[in-house]
């Protein structure tokens, strides 16, 4: 860095501003303001400042005052980057919630809400824009001046443009070239932007250019009724539509993928892809924006009544109940009465199934919030929803955006786990921070699922939020058939097949036979999780963490899923030389593996976090699956999240009882919710769907209450439970983890904090232990846990100390980089 030439400060300088900071440091960091400066600070804008020895870094203002700061003399701010302040009042309202209720710092806050544009820092590296067309009239001369330099050198470093510009501050510079589209961020040019592709149908020639010879397509169709019916889709939507998709053609001819196979053999169609833009407006035929089925209007109403005197709704309705279409309706009577409205998420299902069917209702007035935008087009968002704009469908960073009159908040999934943050700082969960959100603008909040969390369920019982009901699939599908297949059982009277039993066998056979599809659900990836010397008990472990090591079959790889450590399989015990190794149990590309020896014809697809690694990978499983590329898919629970296919006729989860073992309080919730997600998947549009749940061990209640889709009786036990236990819904907890590389520091601290912790609170600490895995990338973890009654006082009490005892280990000699991580709520 060069030599530092800072403002000096002036001593009439009486203006100073708490500045946030994108660190853990505990609170805003005072800096004066040069006095040229004064009139251009405001709240809520960035400006360039110095933090420790020379590091320069872009903060926000959040605070002008003129109390003279008791630290040493606070230094100047170099530079003010914005115009108009980028966040607003509202915004750092819900920033300071969420740092006093997660025991983070504001700077960990603003990290996770301000898009990465916002943040640059001395790594930041620029590259020109594709749209610089060099018109220098646009431009200030200093402008121009990088512009120039970066049509001869591809990008550059915030230290090479202090060089070009010949002075210390190029921030407000970039932040103006950025707002241009002149130049990008260079990560932001690295995601390569894909366009989705849909398979059509259109005639081949002659039929395509010549009306007349359509009588010669009917000639050769004329045996079979269903090439006839769907000829005649063909010539009917055709006329409608600039491009008939595939899927939809079966649809509305209510024929299958070998009807339309059949008839690219005979010369009539042929199948070709088309693209299709994923942002831009919504350019596909809005035929059925039907209207609401009789369950829905009874819905809306009563949640509408409900919002009257609660601020928050819970929408219970069952897989397929219709409750996508019940929120579209409540956004747009909301958005036409110029109220804002956010829709969240989970991020995996935050796919373009569900961005369609919302913008197929909602047309333009609907932003979609997801991971595939450009840092640009996050900005572009940004904009539009400070100008007061529409609705935002996104996950759940999606709270962070600067709302201006936030109406209505719709949590969907609401018992989705990954709502909730794990890592990094602040450690928050969705739908609680959304409902703060809300009551900070006096919106209303709908919580939608299938299967509530426990709280929320609660909160109902209690009567602090409305409950709607919608028990009734749409169409008067009835929910699927449950089938117990005893795998124990089987393996007696050996009736397996290799991990499938024949119940299970049986049922695929079936369903394909019928031209349905199928989903299998395994909660484990790769190929076997363990391999082990069975002369000497050697098994494969991680060297990093204290887990073993997953087979990973394609690679011929062990891995480790904690730390991405992964090494070759061996072929003899490294420990006793023996070559007769052996794997047990099976993850999803074993299943995959077993699949295709007993189902050969089958087309089989897996969807898990190894195959969905790419950008568009994701999508594109889900789009073969659709378009009927894919019979079966197999997949961890990435498959159980609101997806709605037609064809699947069953569904099969193959260690049911596995799910329920986990050491974890909600093993049992989450089981039961995965297992009647993943049954929701089965029988949606046709005809009722069947769910196989093969266990060794069947005797689990809650198998029984999934067989009977009985929410109440799971309910009913699991609360009692989580009562004798005095666990959430009843306390809060706050887990507390130190991790260190050497065991003996991370021992030593624990004690010290544990001490500390329990001299203040007493019985309410719990521990220290070592957690389930105790060695995570070669950090040695000790946690805590802390119980509170749900007192707000208490609570408050409890977390000044825990803030207390983290602040002063890190000041004790010795402990100063152990690292304390707190998790408020840990699901
Ligand atoms: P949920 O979200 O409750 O699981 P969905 O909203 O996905 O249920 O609805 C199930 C199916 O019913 C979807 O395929 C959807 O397109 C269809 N559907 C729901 N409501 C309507 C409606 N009013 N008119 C036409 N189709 C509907
Ligand atoms: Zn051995
Ligand atoms: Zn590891």
């Amino acid at each position: 860095m060069s030599q530092q030439n800072l403002h000096p400060v002036h001593s009439a300088t009486s203006y100073y501003v708490d500045v946030i900071l994108p660190l853990a440091i505990a609170r805003p960091y005072t800096y004066a303001v040069p006095e040229e400066l004064v009139p251009e600070i405001q709240v809520g804008i960035r400006v360039e400042v110095q933090f420790g020895k020379s590091k320069l870094y872009t903060g926000l203002v959040m605070r002008v005052h003129h109390e003279v700061p008791n630290q040493q003399r606070p230094k100047p701010i170099i530079s003010v980057i914005d115009e108009q302040p980028i966040v607003t009042e509202q915004q750092f309202k819900l920033w300071r919630w969420m740092a006093g209720y997660y025991l983070c710092s504001l700077g960990e806050v603003m990290n996770a809400a301000l898009p990465a544009n916002f943040k640059l820092t001395s790594e930041t590296r620029v590259t020109l824009g594709p749209l610089f067309h060099q018109d220098p009239a646009l431009l200030s001369d200093k402008e121009y001046l990088v512009a120039e330099a970066l049509s001869i050198q591809e990008e550059l470093s915030i230290e090479d443009l202090q060089d070009i510009l010949g002075q210390k501050t190029v921030y407000p510079i970039i932040r103006r070239l950025l707002d241009k589209r002149i130049v990008y961020l260079k990560e932001d040019l690295q995601e390569k932007y894909r366009p989705k592709k849909i398979l059509c149908v259109r005639f081949q020639e002659p039929f395509a250019s010549d009306p007349n010879s359509l009588h010669l397509a009917f000639e050769l169709v004329a045996r079979s009724t269903k090439q006839e019916t769907a000829l005649l889709a063909y010539v009917q939507t055709s006329k409608q539509q600039e491009f008939v998709r595939q899927s939809e053609l079966i649809r509305q001819s209510d024929t299958d993928h070998s009807t339309i196979k059949a008839m690219v053999k005979k010369e009539i169609f042929e199948v070709y892809e088309r693209e299709i833009s994923r942002l831009g407006s919504y350019e596909e035929d809005t035929l059925d924006a039907a209207t609401l089925a009789p369950q829905q209007t009874r819905a809306l109403g009563e949640i509408k009544a409900h919002f009257a005197d609660k601020g928050v709704v819970l929408l219970h309705g069952v897989t397929g109940s219709g409750k996508t279409r019940v929120y579209l309706e409540l956004m747009q009577e909301v958005i036409n009465q110029g109220g804002q409205v956010l829709y969240l998420l989970p991020e995996i299902a935050l796919t373009t199934q569900i961005i369609e069917r919302v913008q197929k209702v909602l047309g333009d007035d609907v932003m979609v919030y997801h991971s595939r935008l450009n840092h640009n087009e996050r900005i572009e968002l940004w904009q539009k929803v400070q100008a007061g704009k529409g609705a935002v469908v996104g996950p759940r960073s999606a709270m962070f955006l600067p709302y201006q009159q936030l109406s209505l908040v719709i949590v969907d999934e609401e018992h989705d786990p990954s709502y909730k943050q794990r890592d990094p700082n602040p450690r928050y969960h969705g739908r609680d921070t959304a409902i703060i959100l809300a009551h900070q603008f006096g919106a209303k909040v709908l919580l939608g699922t299938a299967t509530p969390a426990l709280e929320t369920y609660h909160n109902t019982q209690k009567g602090k939020y409305g409950l709607v009901l919608m028990n009734d699939r749409f169409g008067g599908i009835e929910l699927p058939e449950i089938i117990i297949a005893d795998a124990r059982k089987a393996q007696l009277e050996q009736r397996m097949y290799n991990h499938f039993t024949d119940t299970l066998i049986d049922e695929l056979k079936a369903a394909l036979e019928r031209g349905e599809q199928a989903i299998l659900f395994q909660n484990r990836r790769g190929y076997s999780p363990t391999y082990r010397c069975p002369t000497c008990a050697w098994h494969s472990e991680c060297v990093n963490c204290d887990v073993s090591l997953t087979y990973h079959k394609f690679q011929e790889m062990l891995k480790c899923h904690y730390c991405g450590y992964s090494t070759k399989l061996p072929t003899e015990c490294p420990a006793c030389g023996s070559t007769g190794l052996t794997m047990q149990g099976f993850g999803t590309e074993k299943i995959e593996d077993e699949l295709k020896i007993f189902l050969p014809d089958a087309k089989i697809g897996r969807m898990d976090l190894d195959t969905v690694r790419g950008k568009n990978a994701h999508a594109k499983i889900i789009g073969e699956f659709e378009e009927g590329k894919i019979d079966i898919l197999v997949g961890t629970q990435m498959v159980t999240k609101g997806l709605d296919f037609e064809r699947v006729g069953v569904v099969g989860v193959l260690s049911a009882d596995q799910l329920l073992q986990f050491p974890d309080l909600r093993a049992s919730e989450r089981g039961f919710q995965l297992m009647l997600q993943v049954a929701g998947r089965a029988g949606r549009k046709h005809r009722r769907g069947k769910v196989i749940i093969q266990a060794f061990n069947t005797a689990h209640p809650v198998i029984k209450e999934v067989l009977e889709g009985d929410y109440a009786a799971f309910y009913g036990r699991e609360l009692k439970e989580r009562h004798e236990f005095a666990y959430p819904p009843y306390m809060r907890l706050i887990r507390i983890t130190l991790k260190h590389k050497k065991p003996q520091v991370v021992n030593d601290a624990m004690k010290l904090y544990a001490h500390w912790l329990k001299q203040q609170l007493g019985e309410w600490v719990l521990g220290p232990a070592v957690p389930y895995v105790g060695r995570v990338r070669n950090y040695y973890l000790l946690d805590v846990l802390i119980k509170l009654e749900m007192n707000p006082q208490k609570i408050n009490f409890a977390k000044k100390h825990i803030h207390a005892a983290t602040e002063q280990i890190k000041q004790t000699q010795g402990f100063s980089n152990v690292r304390v991580s707190i998790d408020v709520d840990p699901y």
